[in-house]
């Protein structure tokens, strides 16, 4: 038996993968990809995901036919490496892997007659991305790979197979990590040409399978960046961006990775629709990318790049937590809100050389945009159609929510072209979000300005009048940071409906 030929950093992302001897007669094995019985390793920062007990042995490595594995890998490329939205509207946190799974059971359990063509659509997705999808005969973790923004997320749950014999287990709790694309695509796309460059000793009948898959691989390489962008998005919805890219005479900014067909940085354009409704008009999809025209050539001013972080990361674990915490570091570094009523974030954006654009969108699912970084003059746009930003208090939220973006969601490009509403990432929108309360809503300002204890209906409305918030929202916060209990919370939440 040959060694583990290895692929990539198991501190950071590994395929290993070896031939071994299969004593089964090849009549026996199944007729297609009998012939490829192996090893399959995979490890995400020294993690093994594929470790499992049989009995009372640990094995690091799962032995099955590995052709499956390369055809699935081969067929899904594009998706695993580029596509990031799910097939369906996610509204939880939670990494692919475990959203995927709730999102299926949701459906089996339902009852509707809608209900299956939405799991189909979830299946499909699943099937794109789960590596179990790639053969259910099978024992492999329960992983699933996606595109988030510029890095690969590969998220795992505890599951275990279905059919495992007795004894079988793997020995996984749950997590998720994410990935620059080239550590993932890489060694992927390695795995992929030594499994076709070094089979083991064929029969005639079997070589087939190997030129087929050699044929995918050629077919992978020559892919243009366009078809690989095109997953990011919705087809409809890449087409009108595809289109207004040309109008404008706009250059793709793609960055690729080399030799794995992959996009380690995907073009300012596409990235900003991410968060929209894939039936966005034309129109506002022209509006959209003037928007970001407009503000290229410009830089960060020293008040702002000194705030700046890149080093925060996807919203894999605590995303409320995240947001309270940068929010209350920020108000402290500007010293804020001192003696004053409100938080005067129209200042604070305003110091920190932020533009700020108020328009209408025909489309009321976008609240706001957030454009910053290389090659940008950082802007906040707010569009004036949601009817959350109607009022001057949830103008005031969507900037903050937005400043969010600007400060701490510029990824290792280091620059974000963020659309914000129910469409975006609901992780990044809800950390966003907590920030935007926080930074709005400080614990002493609250305190200062309401009688907590005894807190009624006018008590409320007068607090958040005093510091520029919505009643509702002030309440929730309330609510999130500790200070209120659920009964006080619900008698206040149906005064405050009531008005
Ligand atoms: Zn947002």
């Amino acid at each position: 038996m040959t060694d583990l030929v290895r692929f990539g950093d198991p501190g950071r992302f590994e395929i290993a993968v070896r031939w071994t001897h299969d004593h089964e007669p090849r009549e026996r094995r199944p007729a297609h990809g009998g012939w490829s019985t192996g090893e399959l390793r995979l490890t995400v920062g020294n993690y093994v995901l594929t470790r499992h007990e049989r009995g009372q042995k640990v094995c690091d490595t799962v032995q099955w036919y590995l052709l499956p594995v390369f055809e699935w890998l081969a067929k899904q490329w594009i998706s695993l490496l580029h596509e990031e939205r799910f097939g369906w509207r996610e509204n939880s946190a939670a990494p692919a892997a475990t959203a995927v799974f709730l999102a299926l059971r949701r459906l089996i359990d339902s009852h509707e007659a809608s209900s299956e063509a939405a799991y189909a659509r979830v299946q499909d997705w699943w099937f794109r991305h789960a590596l179990r999808a790639a053969d259910s005969s099978a024992l492999y973790p329960d992983v699933v790979i996606r595109r988030f923004i510029d890095d690969v997320e590969i998220s795992w749950t505890a599951r275990q197979p279905i059919h495992a014999p007795d004894g079988f287990r793997f020995a996984l709790s749950p997590g998720a990590a994410t990935l620059p694309i080239a550590e993932v695509a890489g060694p992927l796309w390695e795995a992929l040409a030594w499994a076709v460059s070094c089979p083991p000793q064929l029969e005639e009948r079997d070589r087939g399978s190997i030129v087929e898959l050699e044929r995918m691989i050629v077919d992978l390489a020559k892919l243009s960046t366009v078809t690989l962008e095109g997953a990011y998005l919705p087809r409809e919805l890449f087409q009108k961006v595809e289109e207004v890219r040309a109008e404008q005479g706009l250059q793709d900014k793609s960055v690729r990775v080399t030799p794995a067909p992959a996009i380690s940085r995907i073009d300012d354009a596409v990235l900003m629709f991410g968060g929209v409704n894939p039936d966005v008009g034309a129109s506002d999809a022209r509006d959209l990318i003037a928007l970001l025209i407009s503000q290229r050539g410009g830089t960060d001013n020293g008040a702002l790049s000194r705030l700046v972080k890149t080093s925060i990361g996807a919203p894999l674990s605590a995303p409320f937590e995240e947001g309270y915490e940068l929010a209350e570091e920020l108000l402290e570094a500007l010293e804020m809100p001192g003696d004053a009523s409100a938080v005067d974030i129209e200042g604070i954006v305003e110091r920190l050389g932020i533009d700020v654009v108020r328009k209408p969108l025909r489309t009321a699912t976008i609240r706001g945009v957030a454009i910053a970084g290389e090659g940008y003059a950082p802007a906040i746009f707010v569009n004036t159609t949601s009817l959350y930003n109607a009022i001057d208090a949830g103008r005031r939220f969507t900037m903050a929510h937005e400043l969010f973006h600007v400060l701490y969601d510029r990824e290792r490009a280091r620059r974000i072209t963020h659309t914000s509403g129910p469409w975006a990432a609901p992780g990044i929108e809800k950390r966003a979000n907590a920030f935007a309360a926080m930074l709005l809503m400080p614990r002493d300002l609250v305190r200062r300005s309401m009688p907590i204890e005894a807190l009624d209906r006018d008590g409320l409305f007068h607090a958040a009048s005093l510091m520029r918030v919505g009643p509702s929202a002030l309440l929730e916060h309330l609510y999130n940071i500790d200070l209120l209990d659920e009964i006080l919370r619900d008698e206040l939440r149906t005064l405050v409906s009531a008005r």
